[in-house]
């Protein structure tokens, strides 16, 4: 039997509290639609929003720890990062750090909804979300040098092919390909293969393989469904995260989940701002509403969370339904609108 991952979460009067980040761009709008929608399905879950945005200074930054601490469970628009000075760190990071969130969990399934050139993608990329190419260690050793560290550790390595693989266990899944680039980065990369090579001899059930980064690009785009689950150093996971995402129909609908042993952040599956789109009534609520439906199935609260992944899916059948990034004309409230009338026809009210 496969351990499920312990819960930490304040619930007061048996009602979950819950961290809400809103970050920029269009966090913003869609946190009032998250708010909208767990109404809806009469959610038990209230909201401790936090400020967090580019703008943040590091009071208001603690502070959002702190709440995070308090609760366990956040959901997060992104904080822009573009525009840092080249030492400062982005606060999207260094939240990811601080909290030790280990893993990066983005489920990529083709969505019978929305046309895309496969139609038959059902990938988890499990990517490794604390060390690799972001460990913040940059700097310019002499003039026009600069050295940018990757670190990789055996610890942080086994940790998170423990995380997938016990991930495909949990979810009867089949198969962990392991993505590096260790024919190059023989020692870095090496190690994070190795340890994936250990761990997988722990877990007979369950098919290995792995990939060199390059190929496993190609691959993604052109047969797709070999993959089941995947692991991936940060940068590597970054990547093939957008590229599954792409081919399933874009940001605007996949969701991802940042977890460590203790807390777990709820956001969108590739972390985009969407700074030119907000406050226009036009990007697609679907991602984030999907992370709200991931937030309480994490909490154990199933029938809600099914019932927006529900009414999302139907909704997304609608071509009328559909927002600009899918091709079409709706806007982000109309979507939300058919989202909560779908709910509200389903608990009769
Ligand atoms: P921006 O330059 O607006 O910050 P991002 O890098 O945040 O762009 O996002 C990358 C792409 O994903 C952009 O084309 C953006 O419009 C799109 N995108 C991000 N979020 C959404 C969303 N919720 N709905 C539709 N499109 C989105
Ligand atoms: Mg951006």
């Amino acid at each position: 039997s496969v351990k499920e991952q312990k819960l930490h979460s304040a619930k007061y009067g048996g009602r979950h509290c819950v961290t809400m980040l809103p970050g920029d761009g269009v966090g913003p709008e869609m946190m009032l639609y998250v708010r909208e929608v767990f109404k809806s399905v009469g959610a038990p879950v209230d909201f401790e929003e936090v400020q967090m945005d580019h703008t943040s200074t590091d009071t208001e930054y603690d502070h959002a720890i702190l709440s995070l601490k308090r609760n366990g469970i956040a959901i997060k628009g992104n904080v822009e990062s573009g525009n840092l000075s080249p030492d400062a760190t982005s606060r999207n990071v260094e939240l990811r750090a601080d909290l030790d969130l280990f893993a990066n969990v983005v489920v990529c399934k083709s969505n019978p909804g929305v046309k895309t050139r496969h139609n038959n993608i059902d990938v988890v990329i499990i990517r490794e979300n604390t060390e690799g190419e972001y460990s913040n260690l940059e700097h310019e050793t002499v003039g026009g040098v600069v050295e940018s560290l990757k670190i990789i550790t055996e610890r942080k390595s086994t940790r998170i092919a423990k995380y997938a693989f016990d991930y495909a266990l949990r979810h009867g899944r089949k198969k962990v390909t392991a993505v590096h680039k260790a024919n190059i980065m023989k020692m870095g990369d090496g190690l994070f293969l190795e340890s994936c090579h250990k761990v997988s001899e722990m877990y007979p059930t369950i098919e290995f393989d792995s990939m060199i980064v390059d190929n496993c690009s190609m691959q993604m785009v052109s047969r797709p469904e070999q993959f089941d689950v995947m692991v991936l150093p940060n940068l590597y996971g970054n990547i093939l995260a957008n590229i599954a995402t792409g081919l399933i129909g874009g940001a605007g609908i996949v969701s991802g989940v940042n977890i460590g042993e203790k807390y777990a952040i709820f956001e969108l599956g590739t972390r985009n701002t969407g700074k030119k789109i907000a406050g226009k009534n036009i990007a697609n609520p679907t991602a984030m509403l999907r992370a709200g439906s991931d937030l309480l199935g994490y909490l154990g609260l199933h029938l809600h969370s099914d019932m927006i992944t529900n009414a999302l899916d139907e909704v997304l059948q609608d071509e009328q339904m559909h927002t600009a990034d899918l091709g079409g004309q709706a806007t982000s409230a109309e979507v939300v609108q058919r989202v909560i009338s779908l709910i509200q026809k389903e608990r009769n009210i």
